[in-house]
């Protein structure tokens, strides 16, 4: 059986220290070691790399994977959250690249939450879900419509 390449798991080691702040699990008997005394230490072990970490380093860790994954979602998730006013026009290019014109008439209070649409290239209206949205590249021609 192939050894697993990516494990975690809490270190089994009696004498360890955390990579990146120097926090031990052992007590010195010297006394001028760096890092303070740790209960527990982990271990993140990629490909033979080993790296220990302390709680506050795992933390740490979390944290920045965390920003980073939230990083990337971002610009669908400020694309779902587009906020259209009714008479608000916009294009909106599909995935084949083809473009058309909106103007926004109203979203239907329907248990699927339908949204009023009319195709201002083609004249027809249409009633799309939130997803179609967020299938589209939307781009907005004017906030809302004038005031007569
Ligand atoms: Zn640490």
């Amino acid at each position: 059986m192939q050894e697993e390449k990516l494990t975690f798991g809490v270190s089994t080691h009696d004498i360890a220290s955390c990579n990146i702040c120097y926090a031990h699990n052992y007590d010195s008997k010297l006394g001028n070691e760096i890092g303070e005394r740790v209960e527990k230490l982990y271990e993140l072990k990629i490909s033979g790399q080993v790296l220990t970490l302390c709680d506050k380093c795992l933390d740490r860790f979390r944290e920045k994977l965390a920003q980073r994954i939230s990083a990337e979602e971002k610009p669908e998730a400020y694309n779902g959250q587009i906020v259209l006013f009714t008479g608000t026009e916009f294009t909106a290019t599909d995935k084949l690249g083809q473009s058309y014109r909106y103007r926004m008439i109203g979203a239907e209070v329907t248990r699927d939450g339908l949204i009023r649409l009319l195709n201002l290239d083609t004249g027809f209206l249409t009633y799309v879900e939130p997803a179609w949205f967020r299938e589209r590249k939307i781009k907005v021609i004017q906030k809302e419509a004038r005031e007569a």
